[in-house]
């Protein structure tokens, strides 16, 4: 779609994002309109109505195509919905294998929603390759994963579970809100379809949602514009504008989001009162080696062990710089509660499967000054 030569950080601030051709204006106009003039029967810019293209949302779709590496990107109102964008890929009598810990949202979708379309959907630990190849049936076409997952930060290998699904004619999702393109580049690893939810770090300012599946055939590119313009769930001008903008900083965000990260894993490791950490960067994670090689950076999110819920609330009503909410990604650091915030619908069966206990909390490290965010730790966890 756009050209590639150019650097990371490079092409986040440029590709899809010429000067504008009727004015010049160095950043893309917001086309506020639903509809665009023609000038006769069948003649026209190339627009007709914002449902199915707006110059605004082609920009901000361009832009992630390039940094994805794919051959094209659309953008819809949510995370959520560019899952429900990708699911309508398939049809009645298909069958989809999830990663067993993936976003929430995602299998509230798939179990509640989509199997009466009668589409089956099985959950497999997706970082042990023998069980994804075991749970491959001849209806499978799909393979949906979600790493490092939340809040417990396990890999999955991304090129092996491709290769897995490729011998079998299956597509290989992968949901990379966690990591962004700037740390991780599933379509390089092999993966069919990458998905965000740019609610994340993309936007990165906790300010708007939004979700894009980028596509690397064809086929994805005509069905996700034609479920663009039949289903309606697209993500408005002024909100692509907002996304864009938060990409023009994603690569100097990421790097601090990185540094910040690397060193409160490593005063959480450190802290007497932490029983465990889990973060992809530190020796000690399980997966270290995995994570060194398939992604550039280990990212912001990082969960501890306080003990039980007690320790957990106590340190969570103590944090100052650190702010108690859901979501992630964004400069802010937010912390949070597993159990019963993001991972509460699940149920307690569920999350002692996972490994999500009572005591876990997640934390997304912002890009305040690292020492203001070590801190506040220290005098919440001292409450221990
Ligand atoms: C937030 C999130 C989603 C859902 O995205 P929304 O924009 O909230 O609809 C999906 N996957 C992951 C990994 C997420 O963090």
């Amino acid at each position: 779609m756009t050209e590639t030569k150019h650097g990371f950080a490079t092409r986040a601030i440029h590709d899809g994002q010429a000067a504008d051709p009727l004015t010049g204006a160095v950043n893309v106009p917001i086309y506020l309109t639903s509809t665009y003039a023609q000038e006769e029967i069948g003649k026209h810019k190339g627009y007709e109505y914002s449902r199915v293209s707006n110059p605004t949302r082609d920009a901000l779709e361009a832009n992630l195509a390039s940094l994805e590496g794919g051959a094209s990107a659309h953008v819809f109102a949510s995370g959520m919905a560019a899952i429900t964008a990708m699911v309508t890929l398939l049809k009645s009598g298909d069958h989809v294998i999830c990663g067993e810990n993936v976003y929430g949202g995602t299998p509230r979708l798939f179990n509640q929603v989509i199997t009466r379309y009668g589409i089956e959907f099985s959950y497999v630990d997706t970082s042990d390759l023998e069980k994804v190849r075991a749970a491959i049936r001849p209806e499978t076409k799909l393979v949906h994963i979600e790493t490092p997952t939340n809040p417990l930060m396990t890999l999955t290998d991304i090129r092996a579970v491709a290769d897995v699904c490729h011998e079998r004619g299956v597509e290989l999702a992968v949901d990379n809100t966690f990591m962004s393109p700037y740390f991780q580049r599933p379509i390089e690893l092999g993966a069919d379809i990458v998905m965000h939810s740019t609610t994340k770090f993309l936007n990165g300012h906790s300010d708007g949602l939004g979700g894009v599946l980028v596509g690397t055939k064809p086929e994805h590119k005509e069905a996700f514009a034609f479920v663009q313009k039949c289903t309606g769930g697209i993500l408005s001008p002024f909100e692509c504008w907002m996304v864009l903008r938060g990409i023009k900083t994603l690569a100097v965000r990421m790097k601090q989001h990185d540094a910040n990260g690397r060193r409160v894993a490593e005063f959480l490791a450190a802290h007497p009162k932490v029983a465990k950490v889990y973060y992809p960067g530190l020796a000690t994670h399980p997966q270290h080696d995995l994570a060194a090689r398939q992604m550039s950076g280990f990212g912001a999110l990082i969960a501890f062990q306080t003990g039980g819920l007690e320790q957990a609330n106590a340190v969570l009503k103590r944090v100052k710089v650190c702010t108690l909410g859901e979501s992630l990604g964004g400069v802010e650091t937010l912390i949070s509660h597993p159990a019963t915030m993001t991972h509460a619908a699940i149920g307690a069966e569920a999350r002692a499967n996972l490994g999500i206990t009572d005591g876990l909390v997640r934390i997304s490290v912002g890009i305040e000054d690292v020492d203001d965010i070590l801190g506040d730790l220290e005098q919440a966890l001292s409450v221990l």
